[in-house]
């Protein structure tokens, strides 16, 4: 999957540091003096030696300060809301700031056992995050490990299901509901899956296909899916129902009464969907079911980035 992040510059005095991570090492400086120095620098904050050395240690620290972000500061960080942004303070003594992974918010302490994270994705560079000692987080995130933590739009929850005969139209009225079912599962919004469906309907506009242009110029901060394209989407985000409608000799879809995209979908987020049954209508030829179909972008539950009112017709 492509990292669509703003990603860290090495610089001559900082690039140890980043490949030291990439090792899955944690390399901080250390003066002459016994000092330790984080951030890199080329002189110590303490004693102003500019005799530094790089050191491996452990990385395993204390959680200093921590705070939930529940609204992404910029686009791409929408599929890792809520965001634990932390402070760790290395048992060396200097302080970093990073991110926790693999921990329910309620449940961090300030002054807790924490230990590194190497987050290979991005490919060019590895980033260190955070996790409480205890915690069965993987010590390295990788494209694998990631699939493993958010399944493919291949597996459906299993629910109970009723079975519903089309002919009987109380019943088929008693599924209008308020309440949305549960969430189907998860399907990542790529840059690869966005470029595909530009060529495909020859809408190549610049803030679907163009990343550099798009951090530089979209208001959007990068590039962001075809509304369309989210549309198509549903087809493969399988969302479970605990109700199957039977009885019935032939089943088209007639339509949509309302298609909104209120929310953009940056690409390289992930998005869901639920849905609900908003009316029933008997006519003539059989029997017209409206579906509301809310598609979301992970972490973004209070907001649908898609909706689509969708009538079915039973015949
Ligand atoms: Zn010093």
């Amino acid at each position: 999957m492509t990292w669509n992040k703003p990603l860290p510059q090495p610089t001559p005095t900082s690039a140890p540091y980043w490949e030291g991570l990439k090792a899955h090492e944690v390399r901080i400086q250390q003066c002459d003096q016994g000092h330790w120095v984080f951030f890199p620098r080329i002189h110590c904050p303490v004693c102003a030696s500019r005799e530094l050395a790089w050191r491996k240690i452990s990385g395993e620290g204390t959680l200093y300060t921590f705070t939930v972000a529940r609204i992404p500061t910029m686009p791409e960080f929408t599929d890792e809301m809520p965001q634990i942004l932390a402070v760790v303070k290395f048992d060396e003594g200097p302080h970093i700031n990073t991110t926790i992974v693999g921990a329910d918010p309620a449940t961090l302490k300030v002054g807790q056992r924490v230990r590194p994270v190497f987050d290979d994705r991005p490919g060019t560079a590895t980033l260190l995050r955070y996790t409480p000692v205890e915690s069965a987080h993987p010590g390295v995130i990788d494209d694998a490990a990631d699939a493993k933590v958010m399944p493919a739009a291949e597996t459906v929850p299993a629910v109970a299901v009723r079975k519903i005969d089309i002919k009987n139209i109380d019943a088929v009225r008693a599924l209008v509901s308020d309440s949305f079912s549960a969430w189907s599962p998860e399907l990542a919004v790529t840059q690869e899956l966005i470029n595909e469906f530009a060529a495909l309907s020859g809408d190549d506009y610049w803030i679907h296909t163009d990343p550099e242009r798009s951090r530089k110029e979209s208001p959007f901060g990068g590039t962001i899916a075809h509304g369309m394209l989210i549309q198509v989407l549903l087809g493969r985000l399988r969302i479970p129902q605990d109700y199957e409608i039977t009885g019935f000799n032939n089943m088209v879809n007639y339509g949509s009464d309302r298609l909104r995209f209120p929310v953009p979908v940056p690409a390289g987020c992930r998005i869901h969907a639920r849905s609900r049954v908003k009316s029933v209508e008997q006519v003539k030829s059989g029997v017209k079911l409206m579906m509301e179909i809310n598609v979301h972008v992970v972490g973004q539950d209070d907001r649908p980035c898609a909706i689509n009112d969708m009538i079915i017709m039973y015949m």
